[in-house]
C-alpha cells in the first residue's frame, strides 16, 4: 500500500458524529495519520506490530491504519461505546476486522498482560480537562516502550520534559496546522486552526519511573 492509499482509505473512516465536549473528540485528519503511520513504519519499523495499541482510540482511524499496514492485532481503547462501535464497523468493511479488538474502558485502567509492541495515540488535548494529554502519555508509556502522540505545539515542551523525567527520550516528528471543525458548542467561528505536533516517545530503559506505577 502506497501512503497516498492509506490517506485515501482512512479518510472513508467516519468522524464520530456526536462529539461530546468533555472528551474532546476530534477525529484525526487522514494526512496527518497516514503521516504518523508511514514513519512509524518506513523510518523506525515499529510497525507492522504484533500488539498494537490505540489509546482514545474514537472511530479509529489511527488503530485500523495500524491493521492495514499489517499489524497482527490491535487494541482500540476509548471510553466511548458509541465511537468504538462505529470502529468495529469500518473494520468489518475494510477486511481487517479480525485483527482488532476494542476495549470500552479509561485508558489510566487498562491492564494488559504483556506490553505493546507500541502505543499510537491522538489524545484529548488537555483543554477541557487539563492535564489529560500528560494522563494519556503516562498510561501510554506504562503499556509501551514506544509512544506516537500527537498533541497542541503550546504544549509539547512540557510534555517532552515529563516523559524525560519518566525516563522517555521524545523526538518531535512533524508539525501541521489542522483545521478542527465547530464540532462543539463553544466554537464560534465556523472552523479554527490548530497548531499541533507528532511526537515519538521511548523509553531509554528497561525501568518506568512515573510516579504511581
Ligand atoms: N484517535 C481518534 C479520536 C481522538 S479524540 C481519532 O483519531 O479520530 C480523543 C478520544 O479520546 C475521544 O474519542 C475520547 O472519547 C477519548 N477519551 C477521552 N478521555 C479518555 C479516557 N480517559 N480514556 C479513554 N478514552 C478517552
Amino acid at each position: 500500500m502506497k501512503k497516498k492509499d492509506l490517506e485515501r482509505v482512512l479518510a472513508k473512516i467516519p468522524p464520530h458524529p456526536k462529539p461530546k465536549l468533555e472528551l474532546e473528540q476530534y477525529t484525526t485528519p487522514p494526512h496527518v495519520a497516514s503521516r504518523l503511520l508511514w514513519i512509524a513504519t518506513v523510518t523506525y519499523e515499529d510497525l507492522p506490530g504484533e500488539l498494537v495499541l490505540d489509546l482514545g482510540a474514537g472511530t479509529g482511524r489511527l488503530g485500523l491504519g495500524a491493521a492495514l499496514l499489517g499489524s497482527t492485532r490491535v487494541v482500540l481503547v476509548d471510553v466511548d461505546r458509541e465511537a468504538l462501535k462505529l470502529a468495529l464497523k469500518s473494520a468489518r468493511g475494510l477486511g481487517v476486522d479480525a485483527k482488532i479488538d476494542a476495549v470500552c474502558c479509561d485508558v489510566r485502567k487498562l491492564v494488559l498482560s504483556r506490553e505493546a509492541v507500541c502505543v499510537l495515540q491522538n489524545p484529548p488535548f488537555g483543554v477541557h480537562r487539563r492535564g489529560a494529554d500528560v494522563e494519556f502519555l503516562r498510561s501510554a508509556l506504562r503499556l509501551s516502550r514506544v509512544v506516537y502522540s500527537i498533541h497542541k505545539i503550546s504544549a509539547v515542551d512540557y510534555v517532552s520534559q515529563i516523559c524525560e523525567e519518566w525516563g522517555a527520550k521524545t523526538l518531535m516528528l512533524f508539525e501541521e496546522t489542522i483545521r478542527l471543525p465547530p464540532t462543539m458548542p463553544h466554537h464560534e467561528r465556523r472552523e479554527h486552526k490548530v497548531k499541533i505536533a507528532v511526537l515519538r516517545a521511548a523509553r531509554t530503559g528497561g525501568h518506568y519511573r512515573a510516579a504511581g506505577f
